[in-house]
C-alpha cells in the first residue's frame, strides 16, 4: 500500500457485520463484556468461540473459517498465538479490518516485538487493516458500535478521540459518560503496528460529523508525513495533542508503556508549532479544549470582555488572561456610558464588575451590552454563590445572550453542587463552564489560538538559490568534522561570514593577517578542540605584528594543532547561535537563540522544523524569551532583523538540503543594527 494515500478506514469504522473472535458467554471474563458492548451493534453480530452456538442470543461458530460472508470487522481478544492465527484466517476470509485487543505484543519486548513483527506481516499479505495490538478498541457511535470492553459506550457527538493509552481511553470514555459528552469516533491506537495516527487523521478529517480532533500520543511513528497531513487537516478543523514522554524520565516510561520510542520533546513542539497542532499540558484541557472548540463560534482576535460580580475571582481572570496572551480591552464609550447609568456604583472598566447583590436584569444588562461592544470578541461571566440571584436564572440568562451574539462565552461558575443545574443549563446553550477562572480563560485562549492557526496564510518556502552542487563538494571533500575553516559552506548559502583564511605556519598567518586589517583574530585549527577558546585557542585583536608571535605561541599551547584560521576583527555585537539537528522522527530542525559561549548556560533556544519560509524564520526569532535585547532595550540598539531572518532561513535550507548534516552550529553570528556576520562553524556529517 502507498504510505502517502490515506487509507478508507469506512469499513473499520462503519462495518456491515462485526465478529467477535474469543467471545465469552461467562459473565465477568473480558470476552463476556466485550461481546455484550458488540451485541449492541446496528448490523449482524457473530461470536467466535468453539464452545458454544450462540452468546447472548447472538449466532456462535467455532472458528473464524465457519463466520458468514458479509463480516467486514473481526475484534479479536484471544491469547496472542491465537490472535496471530485468527488474524490469518481473518484475511483468508476476505475481511480485511480488524481490532486487535490482545496485548503481549512490541509493549513486552522479548517474544512480542517478534510476534508484533508476524502481525505486520499477516495484515501486509492480507491488506488488512488492523487497529492495535494492544488496543483497548473502537466506538463508532452512530453505528452503535461500541467494540471495548468499558462498562459504558459513548454518545454521539462532534469530537473525535485517539488514545495511544488504553486506560487514559477508558478514563476519559467514563468522564464524558457522566458529562453526557458526546464523541464521533472513539479510537484506542495501541501499539499502532498497522493503522497509526496517520491513518486516523485523514480518515476524522473526511468525516463530516467530527468537529474537533482531540489525541493522547506517546510518540507519533512517520512524523514528516504527520506534519503533512496535519497541516492540512487544521485548516479544516481542530486538532487538540497530548503529547506525553516530555522530560527525560516520561520518554523512558512511554517507551516501556506502550513500546513507542518517544521522539524529543523539543522535536514535537516544533512539529505541532509547524502544523498547527494545539498541544495541550493536561487531559483536562484537552478535554476543556475539545469542547469548547466543539461548540464555541470562533473569535475575531483575542479581546475578551469580562462580567463579574466576584471581585477576586474577576482579578484571578485578568492574571490569567494575560498569561495567555488575551487582551482586555477597554469598552467602547458608549458601552462604559450604558453600564455607568445604569449600575452607578459599579465598576466599569473590563472585567466590569456588577457587584455582588446584582439582580437578574443587571446581570442581564451587563452581559448583553459587553458582548455587543465591538470591541470585544468573546465573553466571560463569572459568579460565586450569590444572595439575589442563583446560578441557574444566570445561566438561562447566559443561555439567550449566547444565542443573540455569534461571539464564544464561557463561564466560571465559582458553584459546588449549588450549580449542577446551571451547569446543564449552560451545556445545553454550548456554553463551557468551569469552576476554575483561569480554566474559562484557558478555553477561550484555545479558540483564539485556532482562529489565529486557520486563517494564517500558507506560507510560502521558497527552494533556496544556494549553488547545492558547489557545497556538496566541500562537504564531500572536507568531512566528517568541519571547523571555522569552512565557514565558506555557509557563504556558498549565501550567509554573511567574516573573511579570513587558514595559515599552516606562522608566515602563512602573518601574510593573511595583512589582508585583514590591523588587527586579526586567530582561531587554532584542530578537530579535537570542541570549545577553542576554553583551550585558549581564540586571540582576539592581536595586532598584524604580533602574528607571527601570536601564532607560535597559540599552536604550541594546542598539541593537536593543525594550523590556526586568520580572521578579520569585528566589533562586539549581541552574539547568537543557529543550529542544525537531526530528529530521528522528524529531521533537519533548525535552533535558534542567544549564543556565544554562555548559550548552554542561558539555554534561551528556540526550534523549528526545516526548512523555514521567511515569515517562519521572524517567527523563530521573536519565540526566544531573549527577543528583546534583538529588538534593543535600554538605549542599546537593535540588530538588522530582516538579515538575521535571512540568515535562519538560508541555513533552515541548507538543513533541508544535506541529510549528511547531523548537527551544525553556528556560533556565534555576530549581530549589529545593520548586518550579521558568521565568524564560527561547527559541523558533524554522518
Ligand atoms: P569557540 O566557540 O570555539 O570558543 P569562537 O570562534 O566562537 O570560538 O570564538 C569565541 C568568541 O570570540 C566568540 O563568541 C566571540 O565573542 C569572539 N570572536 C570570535 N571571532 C571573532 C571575530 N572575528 N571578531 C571579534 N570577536 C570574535
Ligand atoms: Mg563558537
Amino acid at each position: 500500500m502507498c504510505p502517502n494515500m490515506p487509507r478508507d478506514l469506512t469499513d473499520l469504522l462503519f462495518p456491515r457485520a462485526v465478529a467477535v473472535v474469543g467471545a465469552s458467554a461467562t459473565p465477568g471474563k473480558l470476552g463476556h463484556a466485550l461481546f455484550s458492548n458488540v451485541a449492541g451493534f446496528t448490523g449482524p453480530v457473530y461470536a467466535v468461540n468453539p464452545s458454544h452456538t450462540q452468546i447472548l442470543g447472538r449466532p456462535c461458530v467455532p472458528t473464524v473459517d465457519d463466520l458468514p460472508a458479509d463480516v467486514s470487522l473481526a475484534i479479536i481478544a484471544v491469547p496472542p498465538a491465537d490472535a496471530l492465527r485468527a488474524l490469518d484466517a481473518c484475511g483468508g476470509k476476505g475481511i480485511h479490518n480488524a481490532v486487535v485487543i490482545t496485548a503481549g505484543f512490541k509493549e513486552q519486548g522479548g517474544d512480542g516485538i517478534d510476534r508484533e513483527r508476524q502481525l505486520v506481516r499477516i495484515a501486509a499479505a492480507h491488506g488488512m487493516k488492523v487497529l492495535g495490538p494492544n488496543s483497548f478498541g473502537l466506538i463508532s457511535p452512530r453505528a452503535r458500535l461500541n467494540a471495548t470492553f468499558a462498562p459504558r459506550g459513548a454518545f454521539a457527538g462532534a469530537i473525535a478521540f485517539l488514545s495511544q493509552s488504553g486506560a487514559l481511553g477508558s478514563a476519559v470514555l467514563n468522564w464524558a459518560w457522566q458529562r453526557e459528552l458526546g464523541f464521533s469516533f472513539f479510537v484506542s491506537l495501541g501499539n499502532k503496528a498497522v493503522l497509526t495516527e496517520n491513518d486516523l487523521l485523514a480518515a476524522l478529517a473526511r468525516d463530516p460529523k467530527t468537529r474537533v480532533i482531540a489525541a493522547y500520543l506517546e510518540g507519533v511513528e512517520d512524523g514528516r508525513e504527520f506534519v503533512r497531513l496535519a497541516s492540512e487537516v487544521t485548516r479544516e478543523k481542530p486538532v487538540l495533542v497530548l503529547k506525553a514522554g516530555t522530560t527525560e524520565v516520561g520518554a523512558r516510561a512511554a517507551s516501556s508503556h506502550t513500546g513507542a520510542l518517544a521522539g524529543s520533546d523539543r522535536a514535537y513542539e516544533a512539529a505541532f508549532r509547524r502544523c498547527g497542532v494545539l498541544r495541550v499540558r493536561t487531559v483536562e484541557e484537552l478535554l476543556e479544549g475539545a469542547i469548547a472548540l466543539s461548540q464555541e463560534p470562533l473569535p475575531r482576535g483575542r479581546r475578551v470582555g469580562i462580567v463579574s460580580n466576584a471581585g477576586g475571582p474577576a482579578i484571578l481572570a485578568a492574571d490569567a488572561a494575560a498569561d495567555d496572551g488575551l487582551e482586555l480591552p477597554p469598552l467602547s464609550p458608549a458601552t462604559v456610558d450604558s453600564l455607568a447609568e445604569h449600575f452607578p456604583r459599579a465598576s466599569v472598566a473590563n472585567p466590569v464588575d456588577i457587584l455582588a447583590d446584582a439582580s437578574a436584569d443587571r446581570f442581564r444588562d451587563a452581559v448583553e451590552w459587553v458582548l455587543a461592544d465591538p470591541r470585544v470578541d468573546m465573553g466571560l461571566v463569572l459568579t460565586a454563590p450569590h444572595p439575589v440571584l442563583t446560578f441557574a436564572e444566570l445561566a438561562r440568562i447566559l443561555a439567550a445572550a449566547h444565542r443573540r451574539h455569534a461571539k464564544p462565552v464561557v463561564a466560571s461558575f465559582l458553584a459546588g453542587e449549588l450549580g449542577e443545574e446551571a451547569v446543564k443549563i449552560l451545556g445545553a446553550a454550548g456554553i463551557p463552564a468551569y469552576f476554575e477562572p483561569a480554566r474559562a480563560v484557558r478555553a477561550l485562549a484555545t479558540l483564539a489560538r485556532y482562529r489565529e492557526i486557520r486563517d494564517r496564510p500558507p506560507p510560502e518556502r521558497s527552494a533556496g538559490d544556494a549553488d547545492r552542487a558547489r557545497a556538496r563538494e566541500l562537504l564531500r571533500s572536507r568531512g566528517p568534522r568541519l571547523g571555522v575553516e569552512s565557514l565558506d559552506l555557509l557563504a556558498v548559502y549565501g550567509v554573511p561570514v567574516a573573511r579570513g583564511g587558514v595559515a599552516r605556519s606562522a608566515d602563512e598567518a602573518e601574510a593573511l593577517a595583512h589582508d585583514l586589517g590591523e588587527k586579526v583574530v586567530l582561531k587554532v585549527l584542530s578537530s579535537a578542540v570542541v570549545h577553542k577558546s576554553d583551550a585558549g585557542g581564540v586571540r582576539i585583536g592581536v595586532p598584524v605584528g604580533g602574528v607571527r608571535d601570536a601564532y607560535r605561541e597559540m599552536v604550541r599551547g594546542v598539541p593537536t594543532a593543525a594550523g590556526a584560521y586568520v580572521q578579520e576583527l569585528l566589533p562586539p555585537g549581541v552574539e547568537v547561535i543557529v543550529g542544525i539537528v537531526r530528529d530521528p522522527t522528524f529531521g533537519p530542525l533548525v535552533m535558534f537563540g542567544l549564543g556565544g559561549v554562555f548559550v548552554e548556560v542561558l539555554g534561551d533556544v528556540a526550534f523549528a522544523l526545516a526548512p523555514l519560509s521567511r515569515g517562519e524564520a521572524e517567527g523563530l526569532l521573536r519565540s526566544i524569551r531573549g527577543f528583546p535585547l534583538l529588538e534593543g532595550a535600554r538605549g542599546r540598539p537593535g540588530v538588522h532583523l530582516p538579515s538575521l531572518a535571512d540568515a535562519v532561513e538560508r541555513l533552515s535550507h541548507l538543513a533541508a538540503d544535506f541529510p549528511e548534516i547531523r548537527e551544525l552550529d553556528v556560533n556565534p553570528i555576530l549581530c549589529y543594527p545593520d548586518r550579521v556576520v558568521a565568524v564560527d562553524l561547527r559541523v558533524s556529517l554522518d
